[in-house]
């Protein structure tokens, strides 16, 4: 199995390959987004590896989620004129502790390592969630388009490289299988609510964005 370095590592090397990809020909509409592209795919590159119970990669994305949802209820209300400490402090600081911990707990619970976060159709869930976000947020449909597929390209990067280093031992470079191999670049898991919830989230997406006309540009969609 990869770890964190390595998988960053090669997250960097693609994200810059991308990005060069997209500046040599002109894919996005602003020089700005390409540096996203090369951030989005270090990003998804990690993504998978977010089963692994308080490892970095859940450290980072809990962490960046409570504490930037706790600073949008702090703005809302500041907004709103309210200046009662209680909603400007008291109640922020009760967001960030409920989801970086009782939600983390309990997303660790229902996860575990290796399980779906480690498979193909996860990775098209992380791609069309921030296709989704992207959209929402009104994003040119183009831009979008390439900053979902460098997650989804970063996520199964990260897959082919725990399957590599599940066949292959790099002290020797003999083939030698080990027990994790087929684990990472999967459609299905042994565990059947997780895979259908999983695909459940994907059918959901896939009309979200159908109905938000992201695919327009595709007849066959
Ligand atoms: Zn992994």
């Amino acid at each position: 199995m990869a770890n964190f370095k390595t998988h960053i590592s090669w997250g960097v090397v693609i994200g810059i390959a991308l990005a060069i990809i997209c500046a040599v020909y002109s894919l996005t509409t602003s020089f700005d987004v390409i540096f996203w592209v090369f951030l989005f795919t270090v990003v998804g590159s990690f993504l998978p590896d977010l089963d692994v119970d308080d490892g970095i990669p859940f450290k980072i994305v809990f962490g960046l989620l409570s504490s930037g949802l706790a600073m949008l209820v702090c703005f809302y209300f500041f907004d709103q004129g309210n200046k009662n400490f209680k909603y400007l402090l008291l109640l922020p600081i009760g967001v960030f502790l409920v989801i970086r911990f009782l939600v983390g707990y309990v997303f660790m619970q229902l996860t575990h390592h290796r399980g779906m976060f480690h498979s193909i159709p996860t990775a098209l869930v992380f791609g069309l969630m921030v296709m989704w976000i992207l959209k929402k947020s009104g994003m040119q449909d183009g831009d979008n388009l390439i900053l979902s597929a460098a997650v989804f390209v970063g996520c199964i990067v990260h897959l082919l490289l725990d399957e590599l280093y599940s066949s292959i031992a790099f002290n020797n470079l003999k083939f030698r299988s080990k027990k994790s191999l087929g684990t990472a670049l999967k459609i299905f898991s042994s565990s059947h609510i997780s895979t259908f919830l999983v695909y459940f989230i994907l059918v959901v997406l896939i009309f979200a964005l159908h109905n938000l006309e992201m695919f327009s540009r595709f007849e066959f969609l």
